[in-house]
């Protein structure tokens, strides 16, 4: 952990009083904590935090704090910047239990104003509590998911590399097709930005929906081999760095570089594995953390366009279905935010390939046996609807059984001739 260590504010005059009911302490030191504590003014109750950046080259917001020592007190929690949003929408996330629930600041699903910086009140017993930029997601979240699928037919858990330090493991997780002989292999990748937690309540979704015996699910399990990667910057995640914009280039621009470990791996298996099949890829992620007007993308669910016109009808026909299988759920996909320009696409795909930045969607792209690539994107405290782990879990659903519509349907057509 690179984060403070049980940073203590520096007693001030008031504050000395109030160091005897336990000073205003802030710590990070556990895994996806992050905070630079700039100042803590006990006696004005105002707190200045940032984001640590560390090696990330623009501004970004992922945070994730413990504060303890305020118990019966309101503070004013202070970010940097007034033109950069740290908060979410719906403001912090916030835990009163170390971090086993969570709800938002604003969890009634109203605007938080403004975009860095916040009041909390906390409770006359109320000595410790997490702010986070989103609802966590680590190792720890996923071994808690995969109890459910242990024991499930051809289920495996291996190893996709070692992480970037040679300290972890980059977790792969397998469902093989019962058949043997796969026509088809299904990649879903997430957290190649380290900051974005929402993508894997929908990847804990997607697997749900693959081993549930559904109609769609089986269809899969006769059909194709199923790999997914929750952590594509496995150590940026348990570390608590933005990994967006890291320095030289963060992993989703490393297609062409191939210096991270992840990636270069992912890589290999993809090439290796899809011989004589379909490649279906998904690259799960957060957007920006709130929009800039009132309304916008990143409060939503959206996809990217392909620039690659065999593979648009594809991606039209999934958007909506998966529109349709999402209407009246939790949190909604309409498409309405997709981002529909392959003209800009075009141009940022290019411009891409040609600097050495391709990102993994254009790069499954680019191989002959792709059949579909594309990019999913969910809010982080407004996601089409207030974000919850059980509701990104049911888009994650309602995602695979629109992936496996569109491919079923496409191999129905292909074999009546239509
Ligand atoms: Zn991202």
């Amino acid at each position: 952990m690179q984060g403070m260590h049980g940073y203590a504010a520096a007693a001030l005059v008031l504050g000395v009083a109030l160091a005897a009911n336990g000073a205003i302490e802030i710590t990070c030191d556990y895994p996806g904590g992050n905070v630079k504590v700039e100042k803590i003014d006990e006696a004005a109750g105002v707190v200045k935090v940032a984001p640590d950046l560390r090696d990330t080259k623009h501004k970004w917001f992922h945070f994730d704090f413990t504060l303890s020592g305020a118990a019966g007190r309101t503070l004013h929690f202070q970010f940097p910047s007034n033109s950069f949003n740290y908060l979410a929408t719906l403001g912090p996330a916030i835990s009163r239990d170390g971090g086993t629930t969570w709800r938002w600041l604003n969890s009634d699903g109203t605007r938080h104003e403004p975009g860095n910086a916040f009041d909390y009140t906390f409770g006359a017993d109320e000595n410790k509590t997490r702010f986070a930029v989103s609802i966590p997601y680590n190792q720890k979240h996923w071994d808690a998911a995969t109890a459910r699928w242990r024991g499930k037919e051809g289920v495996t858990f291996g190893v996709l590399c070692k992480s970037q330090s040679g300290k972890r493991d980059t977790e792969l997780l397998r469902i093989p097709c019962r058949k043997g002989n796969a026509k088809w292999i299904f990649a879903f990748t997430a957290r190649h930005h380290a900051c974005e937690t929402t993508a894997n309540a929908v990847m804990e979704g997607v697997i749900d929906e693959v081993l549930s015996g559904s109609k769609e699910g089986e269809w899969i399990r006769d059909n194709a081999d199923c790999v997914f990667v929750p952590f594509m910057d496995k150590d940026g995640v348990e570390n608590g760095d933005q990994g967006k914009h890291r320095a030289p280039h963060d992993h989703n621009r490393d297609y062409t570089a191939e210096i991270y470990t992840s990636v270069k791996a992912f890589k290999k298996l993809l090439v290796t594995e899809s011989e004589g099949k379909q490649i279906v890829f998904f690259d799960l992620h957060s957007p920006m953390i709130r929009p800039r007007g009132k309304t916008g993308s990143s409060d939503n669910v959206f996809t990217f366009s392909t620039p690659n016109p065999r593979l648009a009808d594809r991606v039209a026909t999934f958007r909506r279905l998966w529109a349709e299988e999402q209407k009246g759920k939790a949190l909604v996909y309409d498409g309405k935010y997709d981002d529909g320009g392959s003209k800009r696409q075009n141009a940022r795909l290019a411009k891409a390939r040609k600097t050495g930045l391709q990102n993994s969607r254009g790069w499954v792209e680019g191989l002959s046996n792709c059949w579909f690539s594309i990019c999913c994107e969910f809010g982080y405290s407004l996601c089409g609807g207030v974000f919850t782990q059980d509701g990104g879990r049911e888009l994650g659903r309602g995602l695979l059984k629109a992936a496996s519509r569109t491919c079923s349907q496409a191999s129905e057509t292909k074999l009546s001739g239509k």
